[in-house]
């Protein structure tokens, strides 16, 4: 059996963190298992779907590298791969038809004030609303008089009365449902758009779908679901329900706990290699220790039997601990090329009147100070500060006796300009300073970083001093020693 998956995001919002998700986990299944992954784009809302969240739900999985085999535009045999246009296509006005004709639905001309009233009574009673079959369901002659006054009307789909519907998840262990509590629902709505849990199913099942990974938000669905699936003479495919994504108070991740939207994440400066790391952490775990796996190695671990019931903590500390430990892996060119973008336009003016070795210097400099790659900014100022401004920095700070003792035998020790040309020979010479002054490294490095930046901290001194030279740091050291 060839595995089919599918990841159906509704383009209502910018994709956030919970549905990327879902997208992972599908293609990270589907790429363990060698099978095809669908792109469904499920905008029966005509009013909240919008082309431009569409598109920022491919900006967010192209960024993660997760490519669709099949999907809008990447076209398909199963096509097409928006609901809207499968609306146009006539596909659930056939399938809903075929119910009714079966008598396993019928047409309902109730009107919303109706609906509503019967809401009402059952509130006044005590009871929870179910909708009554009896008093919508009409005789042929009923409903052909009533369509031919172009009454509104939906198509309900008698639900399985007085059973229980056993659902097994391939997470969780079986759960039952008690039909006698879920009413009728709608399968076409008045303005001839279909209902999520019919076009779900009807899809899933026109697409071949075999696995249906999603959140378990949608537990809820599958007595529904089961039940459309058995009118309909269709194969239920398997079904894996992904914990829920929680904010770090245990309640559902929203906006309240920070950005939701995954291009934000990106806009910030997280890789996607670190992205896609800790989400495949969201509810899921590999065998062993080790958390820091390429996506190669995650499609080696993955499997749904390791997907945790328990929801999953969104955690930022972690996420952006893990961004940083990534970024570290870059080098030179490399890092130059990741971390440009986010250079900010007044910065980057200055930053590229640099040759490309001394730009490939300052971010190797300051690569360990970030934890996310737009941190850069904060870190550039002492490297493309002018002279005179430097200048001005240096000439307002007092240095004590001791501060500038280490400043006089930094410049003596410097004068033999060959012996410096990397970060180790200048490690080493601060180094040797702490020794013969018999200091501590604080007291070391501080005025020297004083005396060359102006500023109490900053990145790597051993790089700061490769980046400015024997020349630079005389210049700058004679502001302090005259
Ligand atoms: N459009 C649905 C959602 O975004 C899809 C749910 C499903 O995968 O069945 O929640």
């Amino acid at each position: 059996m060839t595995v089919r998956v599918r990841f159906a995001p509704s383009p209502t919002g910018n994709l956030h963190i919970g549905t990327l998700r879902a997208a992972l986990f599908n293609w990270l299944f589907v790429k363990a298992n060698k099978g095809t992954l669908i792109l469904r784009i499920e905008d029966t809302d005509k009013e909240r779907s919008k082309r431009v969240y569409e598109d920022n739900i491919y900006a967010g999985v192209e960024w993660l590298g997760l490519k669709a085999d099949e999907g809008p535009l990447e076209g398909g045999n199963y096509g097409p791969y928006r609901q809207s246009e499968r609306i146009d296509a006539g596909v659930y006005a056939k399938v809903a038809q075929q119910l009714v004709d079966q008598g396993k639905a019928y047409y309902c001309f109730l009107t919303p004030q109706e609906i509503e009233k019967e809401k009402e009574s059952a509130i006044k009673k005590g009871i929870a609303y179910m909708h009554s079959r009896k008093s919508s369901e009409m005789s042929s002659a009923e409903v052909a008089a009533a369509l031919a006054s172009g009454k509104p009307y939906a198509i309900r789909f008698k639900m399985t009365e007085n059973r229980t519907i056993r659902f097994a998840d391939l997470v969780r262990d079986a759960i039952d449902f008690d039909c006698s509590l879920l009413s009728d629902f709608v399968l076409m709505k008045s303005d001839g758009t279909p209902s999520y849990n019919f076009a779900v199913v009807v899809d899933d099942a026109a697409m071949n779908i075999t696995h249906v990974i999603r959140g378990e938000d949608h537990i809820s669905n599958m007595p529904r679901q089961i039940a459309l699936y058995e009118a309909l003479g269709y194969d239920l495919p398997q079904f894996a329900h992904l914990p829920m994504i929680l904010g770090p108070d245990k309640s559902k991740l929203s906006k309240r706990h920070g950005a939701t939207a995954v291009t934000e994440y990106r806009d910030r400066g997280f890789l996607k290699e670190s992205f896609l790391n800790y989400l495949s952490l969201l509810g899921w775990s590999p065998v062993g220790e080790q958390e820091l796996l390429t996506a190669e190695q995650l499609i080696e671990a993955f499997t749904l039997d390791r997907v945790n019931k328990s929801g999953a903590v969104f955690d930022i500390q972690k996420l952006t601990w893990m961004n940083g430990q990534y970024i570290r892996q870059y080098q030179d060119q490399a890092l130059l090329q990741l971390v440009k973008p986010y250079i900010d336009s007044q910065l980057l003016v200055s930053f590229e009147a640099f040759e490309l070795p001394q730009q490939q210097q300052m971010v190797m400099a300051v690569r360990d100070n970030l934890d996310v790659l737009s941190d850069i900014n904060r870190y550039l100022e002492p490297f493309l500060a002018s002279e005179a401004e430097a200048k001005a920095k240096i000439n307002a700070i007092d240095f004590n006796d001791q501060q500038q003792q280490v400043l006089q035998l930094i410049l003596t020790k410097t004068q033999h300009k060959n012996g410096f040309n990397c970060a180790n020979d200048y490690t080493q010479l601060l180094d040797s300073v702490c020794q013969e002054l018999g200091l501590g490294k604080g007291k070391v490095l501080k005025p020297v970083r004083l005396a060359l930046t102006g500023m109490g901290s900053g990145p790597n001194l051993a790089e700061l001093l490769v980046f400015f030279g024997t020349d630079s740091i005389k210049r700058r050291l004679s502001y302090v020693i005259d």
